[in-house]
């Protein structure tokens, strides 16, 4: 019965400790419009035989998104995004863009992901 949180520390790169089979989505689906959120160059969902190739940077095959442009867990990401060569792009998000899932909540839900990339 245990809910423990993760905190902080957050690194995407390594986002997958472990296989989830049921896509984690945000409560409600509030209206992120006028956050932001980071393009990036396509990348392959992690998750053996998922066709989901993401555009931004996700997490469940949800867009995260940050409420201030220069949020600095923001800008961490971002920097660890160029870092492994996906070419990050701050840009502000669109509900077009795809479901979207505000980073923090991300958090606070135990940072729940799709698949993992085995090494
Ligand atoms: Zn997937």
């Amino acid at each position: 019965m245990e809910s423990e949180l993760r905190p902080g520390a957050a690194v995407l790169s390594d986002v997958g400790l472990e296989t989830d089979e049921d896509l984690w989505v945000d409560d409600g689906s509030e209206d992120h419009g006028g956050w932001y959120c980071v393009r990036t160059d396509p990348f392959p969902c992690p998750a053996e035989g998922c066709p989901f190739v993401a555009e931004f940077m996700t997490a469940a095959h949800l867009v995260l998104v940050w409420e201030e442009r220069d949020d600095p867990n923001l800008l961490w990401h971002a920097q660890r995004a160029k870092e492994v060569g996906r070419n990050p792009r701050v840009t502000g998000y669109e509900p077009a863009f795809g479901p979207s899932a505000s980073y923090y909540a991300w958090e606070a839900a135990g940072r729940p992901v799709h698949g993992v990339k085995r090494k």
